[in-house]
């Protein structure tokens, strides 16, 4: 019995996605060979490569003459050193918006300068903060658009003037319509709306190039370098950029404003039923509340014990929150379907008619 997965990284993929993964582990396209075994420099394998790769711009409305995209390894992880070892001469600004935000900051300040510009520390990370302002320039703002953990969410971006922008997407690049073009570096680890864990996706816009760091000492660091090498610099991580592109041609066929519309009802759906539910209390801030992660609490231990048998016997899967904040987390991802949350929801009724 295929469980309904709420987790929140590596997450629930379309079950098409599944369907054609597994086949092209058995045979490749009729080849003869499993995607598995495949070397990364095969026709076969460049073209997958090159068709993720402009899909991806396709998807964010971005044109190749000005942006790039690159598949990368390391996971989201990795760009929180990357990115102020490329861009950071001066000093950079940074958004504090919860864990991610600060690992992103603590790798940065292995490298230079940084600020923290604005912070939701105070309010334990239940708000984006507001009237965030740039007071100088900078090398770059950094920010981190959906918080996985606390399950808030920039719903609109403030305005940085001329500083360029980064924004690590990891947990809701494609779940809506965005101006990706305000941004010259976006990142995501893949495991949350891209495809299965193992890559990184890094989009970067041409123009900002230009203020990489010479001193660069490591190559495999070095954005040019990747992007000179066509995102094969070394072997990429084939089968995961596989995948990827295969969810990547599921978001196309279903397109980005009919995903939207469906990720906002699901979300709307859940939050309602969990503010009319007395012994629930939703975590994140109205204003600031994500789409894609959605927080709560359970705060009398025998409602959250009825809760958690019921989600059991309906094979519900991955309602643990995270570890820091405790409590539950119902990612909505994209290939969760609003009929998944209306199991949820109506579970919740039921359940309330027992307490
Ligand atoms: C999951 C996540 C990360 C970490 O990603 P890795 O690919 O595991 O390094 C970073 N930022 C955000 C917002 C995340 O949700």
């Amino acid at each position: 019995m295929k469980k309904i997965n709420f987790g929140a990284g590596p997450c629930i993929l379309p079950q098409s996605v599944f369907d054609l993964a597994a086949e092209a582990v058995f045979d490749f396209d009729h080849l003869g060979l499993s995607i598995l075994e495949m070397s990364h420099r095969s026709q076969a394998f460049v073209d997958i490569m090159e068709e993720a790769r402009s899909l991806v711009l396709e998807l964010m409305d971005l044109d190749a003459s000005t942006y790039t995209a690159l598949f990368l390894h390391g996971g989201a992880s990795q760009q929180f050193a990357m990115i102020p070892y490329n861009f950071l001469k001066k000093s950079a600004a940074y958004i504090d918006t919860g864990v991610w935000s600060q690992k992103a900051i603590s790798e940065a300040e292995k490298v230079g300068r940084v600020e923290t510009i604005a912070s939701s520390k105070e309010d334990g990370y239940k708000s984006i903060p507001s009237n965030i302002q740039i007071e100088h320039a900078y090398d770059y703002v950094h920010l981190t658009s959906n918080n996985t953990i606390y399950g808030t969410q920039f719903d609109t971006f403030p305005s940085f003037d001329e500083t360029p922008v980064i924004a690590d997407m990891s947990s809701d690049i494609f779940s809506r319509l965005r101006n990706y073009a305000a941004f010259d570096l976006i990142y995501a680890g893949a495991q949350k709306n891209i495809g299965p864990a193992g890559t990184t996706l890094v989009v970067i816009k041409k123009d900002f190039l230009r203020q990489v760091n010479e001193l660069n000492r490591f190559k495999f660091l070095d954005y040019n370098a990747h992007i000179k090498a066509e995102s094969m610099l070394n072997t990429p991580t084939v089968f995961s950029i596989f995948v990827s592109l295969l969810n990547l041609r599921w978001i196309k066929d279903r397109g980005l404003t009919s995903i939207f519309s469906e990720n906002q009802q699901k979300a709307s759906l859940l939050y309602d039923t969990l503010e009319k539910t007395e012994w629930i209390l939703p975590f994140a801030e109205p204003s600031s509340r994500s789409s894609m992660n959605v927080t709560f609490t359970i705060p009398d231990a025998s409602h959250a014990a009825l809760f958690d048998s019921y989600c059991k016997k309906h094979d519900l899967h991955g309602l643990k929150g995270h570890r820091f904040i405790g409590g539950y987390r119902a990612s909505l991802y994209n290939a969760l379907s609003l009929s998944s949350v209306k199991i949820l929801t109506d579970l919740i009724d039921e359940v309330n008619t027992h307490v």
